[in-house]
Formats: C-alpha cells, structure tokens, sequence
C-alpha cells in the first residue's frame, strides 16, 4: 500500500466468517491504483457476498490466500485488503466493527470504536481527508 488506508473494516458477518474460517475478516480499503503488487499475480475468484451483489477476491494462485477483494457496490476503484496479509498486520486497527449482529459471543468488541449492527454510512464515520481521497475516485470515474 503506497498511502494509508481510507478505512479499516472490522467484519463479523456470518460470510466472513465462514470464508476465514474464524470470527471475522479485517479489511482495509484503498485505492486500487495505491496497491502495489511487487511480485507474483493474483487470480481473481468470482465469490457471493452477504449483500447477494457478490464480490470478486483476489487470491494467491499457489496457496490461495485471499489478499483483496473488491465488492460490486464499491466497485474496481477500492481495494478491500487483507490486514492478515500485510507485512506489519499490527500497524492498521479496525475503525470500525461492521455487522456485529452476527458477531460470535466470545468476541469483546472496544469502548472507543464505532460499533454498527450492519452498515453505516461513509459520511458520518470517515474522517475528512478519506472522504476527499473517496470524492477524487468519484471525479475520475467520471470522466
Ligand atoms: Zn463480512
């Protein structure tokens, strides 16, 4: 990732979980042209999601570790990286916990983190330059 991310999902839905195997999937989401692949390719795998729209994820093609996804609704321009997958994992905290209607009893969700029991909106929890980094993409879309 050349930048910071815009945003970092907490994701407790049922999709997620079964996907990882585990009790959620951390994702942060960036530009896609802010990716940089620095080897190798990924093969990307037309996967459902939760909202029926779907998602394409970008896998290892040896080990198939999903590294990305990108989802119908935010479309090719933003990147959903696997915080598992980074170098430094440690260095991006969810900045919010998403769909936490579903999350699993034994999970301890923190005091000072927005917490939604499905989706929010953007306007009101990402901070100012995320939103101008988000209204860029939109002005170069539509061109
Ligand atoms: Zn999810």
């Amino acid at each position: 990732m050349s930048s910071g991310p815009l945003f970092v999902h907490c994701c407790h839905c049922s999709w997620c979980q079964r996907e990882t195997g585990t009790a959620f999937a951390l994702n942060a989401l960036i530009e896609a042209d802010r990716v940089i692949l620095d080897h190798g390719e990924v093969e990307v795998i037309d996967t459902p999601s939760n909202s029926g729209k779907g998602q394409k994820i970008a896998r290892c093609p040896r080990c198939h570790v999903a590294v990305w996804s990108n989802y119908t609704g935010a479309g090719d321009v933003i990147r959903f990286i696997r915080v598992g997958t980074l170098d430094d994992p440690g260095q991006f905290s969810p900045d919010v916990h998403i769909f936490t209607e579903s999350k699993l009893p034994w999970v301890a969700l923190p005091q000072d983190v927005p917490v939604v029991p499905t989706y929010y909106r953007v306007s009101e929890l990402w901070p100012a330059e995320s939103l101008e980094r988000r209204a860029a993409l939109a002005a170069k879309s539509r061109k």
